[in-house]
């Protein structure tokens, strides 16, 4: 038999009923292959949790938060398990440490370093279905979790240790789609995307699946399939590049609305500055994203950098901290921009993409303010009140509608 590995996310296990529907199809698919399934907590509880842990403190011990915010997926196991003995079929449901998944010690956004899963192997093999809690892991005996979205990362886990057909994730949407249904309702369904490209969605902004799931998938090959949970259709499939899923010229839009952008002015345009401006940046521990430097023919420098939000006055603090050394005339900031991209494997053979992508957004009178690219995504940084224009008119540049 083929193991699977099944994930269900917070809505599709937001009620008793929606578990035991769960349950009936698990039990049901058991009878053709053997199944892990891999859960998140119930509906909006893992979002109570922190903002009770939030009411407690504005600094929580990150131990005592992530024993706190793992409780979450203890309920929806046990449900399940008790759900699937109702129907007659044997189960057993494992915590993270229970199932054998060891992380770092990194609280809160943990990675896990691997597991040992002779315990789920010999339940399988005695025809059991296991039942796995997402997002959490442990390390020295203390829990850990892995990330808000991080069931997504134990369910791929899991896959790649057991060798597993596919992992196939249940969500609120039949897939992955050309960019979020939620802004453009034209967005259209993907039936085959590459790792390649879903890292570049996941990474640029697209939230259907944590970016390091999508890592860990391309690094041990997992298939990876996302799918609605209750309805029926075949999802999406992501898998290794190959020819057919190369025709494709734009795959998807991705934005992320968690940016914000610094600009130092009149810096003296001499070797050493970058490194002067972004050294103590990188030093708080702040990951810049995007960097423009704007050379005047006085001598002096523009720079501008962008870093997620919640980064911000973190960086502000560390740029007057260090103003003397930075030796620049003024710094201004907003955090009214996001970050739109556009993403497909068929840029590499075709010239011009980025041309037609300026050009669009120049006949909706949208302003660029900061522009990157890769081999297979250029992304554009533009005032937030123009997000939803934007990825509407790419969409509709670059014929990914719906027909
Ligand atoms: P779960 O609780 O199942 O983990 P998530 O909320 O994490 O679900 O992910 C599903 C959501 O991701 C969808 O409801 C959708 O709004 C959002 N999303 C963002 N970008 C995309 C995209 N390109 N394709 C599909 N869904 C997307
Ligand atoms: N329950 C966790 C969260 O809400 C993990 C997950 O759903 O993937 O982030
Ligand atoms: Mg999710």
């Amino acid at each position: 038999m083929k193991v699977i590995v099944k994930k269900y996310g917070g809505t599709s296990v937001s009620s008793v009923t929606k578990i035991k529907n769960i349950a009936k199809k698990v039990v049901e698919d058991a009878t053709r292959n053997s199944i892990v399934v891999v859960l998140s907590a119930m509906g909006k509880t893992t979002d109570q949790l922190v903002s009770l842990a939030n009411r407690c403190t504005k600094n929580p011990d990150m131990r005592d938060y992530d024993l706190l915010v793992s409780s979450g997926e203890q309920v929806s196991i046990s449900l399940l398990s008790m759900s699937i003995k109702d129907l007659g079929r044997d189960s057993v449901a494992y915590t993270g440490w229970q199932a054998g998944i060891r992380t770092n010690n990194s609280h809160s956004s943990a990675r896990i370093i691997d597991i040992n899963a002779k315990k789920i192997k010999k339940d399988l093999k005695e025809n059991k279905i296991v039942i796995v809690a997402g997002f959490q892991g442990i390390n020295n005996g203390s829990i850990t979790t892995l990330g808000r979205g991080g069931s997504d990362t134990s369910a791929v886990a899991i896959a790649a240790a057991l060798k597993a057909a596919e992992c196939q994730i249940f969500t609120d949407v039949d897939g992955v789609y050309t960019t979020d249904p939620r802004v453009c309702s034209k967005a259209k369904k993907v039936d085959q995307m590459t790792y390649e490209e879903m890292l570049e969605m996941s990474g640029l902004g697209s939230k259907v699946l944590q970016l390091r799931s999508v890592e860990f998938a391309s690094k041990y090959n997992v298939p990876v399939r996302v799918m609605h949970a209750h309805n029926s259709g075949s999802g999406t499939l992501i898998k290794k590049e190959e020819k057919s899923v190369e025709d494709a010229l734009i795959t998807g839009i991705a934005f992320t609305k968690d940016e914000s952008e610094i600009m130092i002015r009149g810096v003296k345009d001499s070797p050493g500055i970058a490194a002067s401006i972004l050294g103590p940046i990188g030093d708080a521990d702040i990951e810049v994203d995007m960097i423009v430097q704007n050379v005047g023919s006085d001598g002096l420098a523009d720079f501008t950098f962008t870093v997620s939000r919640k980064d911000f006055n973190k960086a502000i603090q560390v740029i007057e901290k260090n103003k003397k050394k930075m030796n620049f005339s003024d710094v201004s900031a907003t955090k009214n921009i996001v970050k739109v991209s556009l993403i497909g494997v068929g840029m590499r053979s075709h010239a011009g993409i980025a041309g037609q992508m300026f050009s669009c957004l120049a006949r909706k009178k949208i302003n660029i303010r900061m522009i990157s690219t890769s081999e297979i995504k250029i992304s554009v940084v533009i005032d937030q009140k123009n997000l939803e224009n934007a990825v509407k008119a790419l969409h509709n540049e670059f014929k990914l509608e719906r027909k």
